[in-house]
């Protein structure tokens, strides 16, 4: 067993506590180094982030039911030899396993968030995440349960394709959740720095162009981990960040903050895709 394969099975044995108390701890530590650097009084903060902190409580007990059902779909693959990555020559191989695996389910996760902006169905779900109209770290969780159940599914779907090993899913799963909580968080990284970095991730530039409220920047940058995808696929855009406006122009700014209203909205027949009130 190689050195790779150590540190992978160190984390599939502790995987659950280990992904939480990274998620945990980082949240924390930027939110806090959020405050710091903000104008706006901490109290103001708080009562942003727990509206977003309380989807926690609606995530985890369908992420966990369900990511069993990815386990064991990740289990079946690998015994039987199905899937993409079975296709290429030495599928048991690092280059193989890690990281042309890690790319696929990149690009599975790109096809994802386009899929949940351009079917109105799914578009409902996942416009709650948009509503934030104060974007910070907390906006990480803001997920309504529904888009919870939906990409925990496609996650298997994916996975199915793929023939994605447990030891790909726990480094991909550990690599993307601090490549998204780093986009949500609205500590900037210098200019030069974000624009030599986004030619190949996601950085916090990127990321909130996508949550400005109208189009078409509503409907650009949907990379996860890397930015090649929006490249390649001509999703990607740039945008002066202090011209950026958080939110969504479709929705009512006064629900934004008001959970049980947020938790009700995809079966409202109001929100449909963002207006086109932007040239291309
Ligand atoms: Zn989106
Ligand atoms: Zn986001």
């Amino acid at each position: 067993m190689n050195f790779f394969n150590s540190i992978a099975s160190i984390f599939q044995e502790h995987l659950t506590l280990i992904q939480v108390s990274l998620f945990a701890g980082l949240i924390s530590i930027l939110w806090f180094a959020e405050v710091f650097i903000s104008a706006n009084p901490w109290k103001k903060k708080l009562n942003h982030s727990s509206i977003n902190f309380l989807f926690i409580f609606t995530a985890l007990p369908i992420q966990l039911a369900i990511t069993l059902g990815v386990l064991v779909i990740s289990d079946w693959v690998v015994s039987h030899h199905w899937g993409l990555l079975f296709l290429l020559p030495h599928p048991e191989s690092f280059w193989v396993k890690y990281v042309i695996g890690f790319f696929l389910l990149d690009f599975f996760e790109y096809a994802y968030h386009v899929t949940m902006h351009k079917v109105n169905r799914l578009w409902k779900f996942h416009l709650i995440h948009h509503t934030d109209t104060q974007l910070d770290v907390s906006t990480t969780i803001r997920e309504h349960p529904g888009e919870t159940f939906i990409r925990v599914c496609f996650l298997g779907l994916w996975v199915f394709l793929s023939g994605a090993s447990l030891g790909l899913l726990v480094l991909r799963q550990t690599v993307q959740t601090f490549s998204n909580i780093i986009a949500h968080t609205h500590l900037q990284l210098p200019e030069k720095i974000d624009r030599v970095l986004g030619w190949l991730l996601i950085t916090p530039n990127l990321h909130h162009v996508h949550h400005h409220d109208s189009m078409p920047y509503t409907d650009c940058n949907y990379g996860d981990v890397f930015s090649i995808w929006d490249r390649i696929f001509g999703t990607y855009k740039e945008m002066d960040h202090s011209a950026i406006n958080y939110g969504l122009d479709i929705f009512d700014a006064k629900h934004s903050d008001k959970f049980v209203y947020l938790v009700k909205t995809p079966f409202n027949e109001e929100y449909l895709k963002p207006k086109a009130n932007l040239p291309l």
